[in-house]
């Protein structure tokens, strides 16, 4: 059996993972903050760290793992949000919750183990702050609570930035009861009407980056074995989660394995972003007609670390790969895995890799086993087929009928022969069409 690697952002290097306790692997990413319908980008994350996931249970059992990723339930795109429909808060969270899991199922994302939402782990996250104050990382200034970075000679080991870089990056707001300008905000003050929570140091809501260092150590413990995320939370986001946690600690490292996917890019645009315009959710796609698991194959087709150009061609190749796959698996049981698709998947998630030796897989027994590892094949031949297939050949059939109800017989033999070539043949009888493949 391979061991497996990771490519650790920490290190810049692959290293072969060894859980702290194989018995309790523990894998924590960065979730959705739910104020609005999440585009297919996002879930790049939820696809690689549910395959991770997945490679872990494969490996190490099924109940071995513990994989949490969190809900944002409170944030200012929340809050205005809900100002702009008149609503409460949850109201909004809950709707785009629901949405997000909705989405992700379809793309077979399994549920994590663990889905703390921020809103149920504000004593924790008080807790954290006040631990921090006291050990001198954070003080407490004008209703706000800030993590004092100088006070941490540590920080930036993660992305390596300087600290002019890290400053202008991060795009601080220079306010006059910051100590440094990279100070940043644990704790903030909430106005009348605006969503809050009583604390030491006044009413208010607790900035982003101090969720996951409390959820984290509540639900997964100090030093967790995996931290993932997108690469652009890299900084300043992963880097603040370092700093509170290992600060609140005496030390303790947060993540013994940092792992960031890369961007997802529509063909010959930039970054997919909301401000950018060029944006497409998963509930358009499959609006569209495409299914989650053509979605998902797409979403893994390029190394997560690697960029992924997302465009129409991507999803019919994907389309046609599972076709063919489908075929070849036909209806039998799985049987055992394939021993170059699991390397190739515990080589760093070589996706591409592992996809290739799937297509030159021809036992349907291994061929559904293997899939399986990637989150694939989890329907019967039968059903991937009747999906979308059938109902376009019933859709034709109809059109077929009115075309001859208006004598365009040029329009109904055309429909005819189209089926035809797809191998559908129509068989007419006096009570109505059928048809079967050729
Ligand atoms: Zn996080």
């Amino acid at each position: 059996m391979s061991p497996i690697l990771l490519h650790d952002t920490m290190t810049r290097s692959k290293r072969v993972f060894e859980p702290a306790d194989p018995r309790r692997v523990t894998l924590y990413v960065c979730g959705p903050t739910v104020y609005n319908r999440a585009h297919v980008g996002n879930f790049r994350a939820a696809v690689v760290f549910d395959l991770l996931a997945r490679l872990l249970r494969h490996r190490f059992g099924e109940d071995n793992v513990i994989y949490a990723r969190n809900v944002t339930d409170v944030d200012d795109k929340i809050i205005e949000a809900a100002r702009n429909e008149g609503v409460e808060p949850a109201v909004i969270t809950r709707r785009f919750e629901e949405l997000y899991l909705a989405d992700a199922a379809a793309l077979g994302v399994r549920p994590p183990d663990i889905a703390p939402r921020a809103t149920d782990n504000l004593a924790e996250m008080i807790a954290m702050i006040g631990k921090l104050i006291e050990a001198g990382h954070a003080y407490a200034a004008d209703g706000h609570v800030l993590f004092h970075v100088p006070s941490d000679p540590d920080y930036g080991v993660l992305g390596r930035r300087d600290r002019d870089a890290m400053i202008a990056g991060a795009r601080v707001e220079v306010a006059t009861y910051k100590k440094d300008p990279a100070d940043f905000v644990l704790w903030k003050p909430s106005q009348p009407g605006v969503i809050g929570w009583e604390s030491p140091w006044g009413r208010g809501r607790p900035g982003w980056h101090i969720e996951c260092s409390a959820m984290i150590e509540r639900h997964l413990g100090q030093t967790i074995d995996i931290h993932g995320g997108g690469i652009d939370l890299i900084f300043p986001h992963h880097e603040n989660e370092i700093a509170q946690s290992r600060c609140a600690h005496d030390g303790a490292p947060l993540a013994r394995y940092w792992l960031h996917n890369g961007f997802l890019s529509m063909a010959g645009a930039e970054k997919m972003s909301k401000s950018l315009g060029n944006v497409v959710t998963v509930a358009e796609l499959l609006g569209q007609g495409h299914k989650g698991e053509t979605l998902r194959l797409a979403l893994l087709s390029a190394h997560y670390r690697q960029p992924l150009e997302w465009s129409g061609q991507l999803i019919a190749q994907s389309k046609a790969m599972l076709d063919r796959l489908y075929r070849i698996a036909a209806d039998v049981p799985a049987g055992t895995p394939d021993e170059g698709v699991l390397a190739a998947l515990a080589d760093d998630l070589n996706t591409p890799l592992a996809l290739s030796r799937l297509s030159a897989i021809d036992d349907p027994a291994t061929l559904r086993a293997s899939a399986a590892l990637l989150g694939l094949l989890g329907s019967s031949t039968a059903a991937w087929f009747r999906g979308e297939g059938d109902v376009r050949v019933d859709e034709l059939i109809a059109q077929r009928a009115a075309a001859k109800q208006r004598r365009d017989f040029a329009e109904a033999d055309r429909i005819r022969a189209d089926l035809a070539e797809q191998g559908i043949i129509l068989e007419d009888s006096p009570a109505g069409t059928s048809w079967r493949r050729a």
